[in-house]
């Protein structure tokens, strides 16, 4: 078989550790032989990282949105302890914060459904998206204690020196205030962010906050997204036979445990932080979960939602051998190269995408797993194979399931 052309790279973001490994294997296995892969390439691996004072991280996300796709590896969000395991000269910061940053996109996380391994709620037999709104609110607050009796004011001072006060309390005795914000111009971006990724998916976006009790803020978030839905994206959901609805969140969290899914379900930051917990934990896990970074102006980044898998690798270390799911690491690559295929219209790629995807479920339906995965299967005799037969074995069903 000729491998299959690509006329634009793709921006491949190496990264570290076990996932590092994995990286290398799905390319030689399952991309190479069929793909006359053209990459632009970035190691944002630790060491060079280090060595370019974190400049390849930027220009990695340069390229994002210069060429529109990248794939990511996972990568070690340096602490104290890498700066000596690594010689770091820097605790240099999270790329994908970096590259958040420079992209300002939404991050949009779904589970993987395998027939075996069976969500906690029965009833959600179709994948569930959060959509998490990544700035400001809680993660950007400030705080004090208050040591005792008092007043706390809420002041913003304009421009031209003109103050508007609001009375929070009269403290008694000691307590604790906190002051949050979020801008218009953040909330909007991910409103675009959370419509354009409905309609590429076709599906129904959910949104919901508290704007009963949080009269502006909370309510500044459902009136930002009702007017640019209105404005710029309504027509396009008629279309498609899709719909935005926004409700209270306790109506939300009841109605999506009754639902079966199949939706996205855009959250305040916080929100999403605790959700995507609780929806991924009831799916199975991190390692059977896509997360794609998606832009206002349309660019894609995919990766896995889990990390460098350290434990793993300092076993592969030492030459012991390693059952390490690849999956989600399969999906990244799927992921972009689907998206590239779209946007360039290559079918044979949209196409070795979705093959590669269904060869990923089949081979772990057929009750060939790693470890991790066997432990949450209900498949009774499971085969558990390393990290590198599992995605040969990935590569025999895909050969199996060529037309
Ligand atoms: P982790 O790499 O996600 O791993 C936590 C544990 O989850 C593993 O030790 C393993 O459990 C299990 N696990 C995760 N992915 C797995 C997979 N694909 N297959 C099998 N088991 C899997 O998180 P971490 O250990 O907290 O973080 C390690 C490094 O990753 C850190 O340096 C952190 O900065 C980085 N990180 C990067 C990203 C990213 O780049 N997106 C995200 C999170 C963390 P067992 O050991 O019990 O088998
Ligand atoms: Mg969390």
């Amino acid at each position: 078989m000729a491998k299959i052309q690509m006329t634009t790279p793709l921006v491949e973001m190496d990264g570290d550790e076990m996932t590092r490994i994995l990286w290398k294997m799905i390319k030689d296995e399952l991309i190479l032989p069929y793909v006359d892969l053209k990459t632009e390439y970035y190691d944002l691996g630790l060491e060079y990282r280090n060595e370019t004072n974190d400049q390849v991280t930027i220009d990695s996300a340069e390229a994002t949105k210069k060429y529109g796709v990248a794939v990511k590896c996972a990568t070690i969000t340096p602490n104290a302890a890498r700066m000596t395991e690594y010689h770091l000269k820097e605790m240099w910061k999270s790329p994908n914060g970096t590259i958040r940053a420079i992209l300002d996109g939404t991050v949009f996380r779904a589970p993987i459904l395998i027939k075996g391994i069976v969500p906690y709620v029965k009833n959600w037999t179709k994948p569930i998206t959060i959509a998490r709104h990544a700035y400001g609110d809680v993660y950007k607050n400030t705080e004090i204690k208050v040591p005792g009796k008092g007043k706390a004011e809420l002041v913003f001072t304009a421009e031209d020196g003109t103050e508007t006060r609001e009375l929070i309390h009269n403290f008694e005795g000691a307590g604790i205030i906190q002051g949050i914000h979020n801008t218009k111009e953040s909330i909007s971006s991910f409103a675009r962010a959370c419509f354009g990724y409905a309609i590429d998916t076709k599906q129904d976006l959910w949104f919901a906050t508290k704007d009963t009790i949080s009269k502006k803020y909370d309510h500044t978030f459902k009136d930002i997204f009702q007017e640019i839905y209105d404005a710029e994206y309504k027509e396009q959901f008629e279309k498609l036979g899709i719909e935005y609805f926004y409700t209270l969140i306790d109506d939300a969290v009841a109605r999506v445990i009754r639902s079966e899914g199949g939706f996205i379900w855009a959250c305040k930051n916080y929100d999403g932080d605790v959700m995507s917990d609780m929806v991924a934990t009831a799916y199975g896990d991190l390692s059977m979960m896509t997360s794609v970074l998606v832009s206002p102006s349309g660019v894609y980044e995919y990766e896995a939602a889990h990390g460098t898998v350290q434990r793993h690798y300092y076993k592969h270390l030492k030459g012991e051998e390693t059952s390490t799911n690849s999956i989600a690491t399969i999906f990244a690559w799927t992921g972009a190269l689907r998206k590239r295929g779209e946007l360039d219209g290559i079918k044979e790629l949209q196409e070795f995408a979705d093959r590669l995807e269904k060869a990923c479920i089949k081979t772990v339906e057929d009750g060939k797993m790693t470890k991790s995965l066997s432990l949450i299967s209900t498949c009774e005799q499971p085969v558990i194979l390393n990290s590198l037969d599992f995605i040969k074995a990935i590569r025999a069903t895909f050969e199996s399931l060529q037309g």
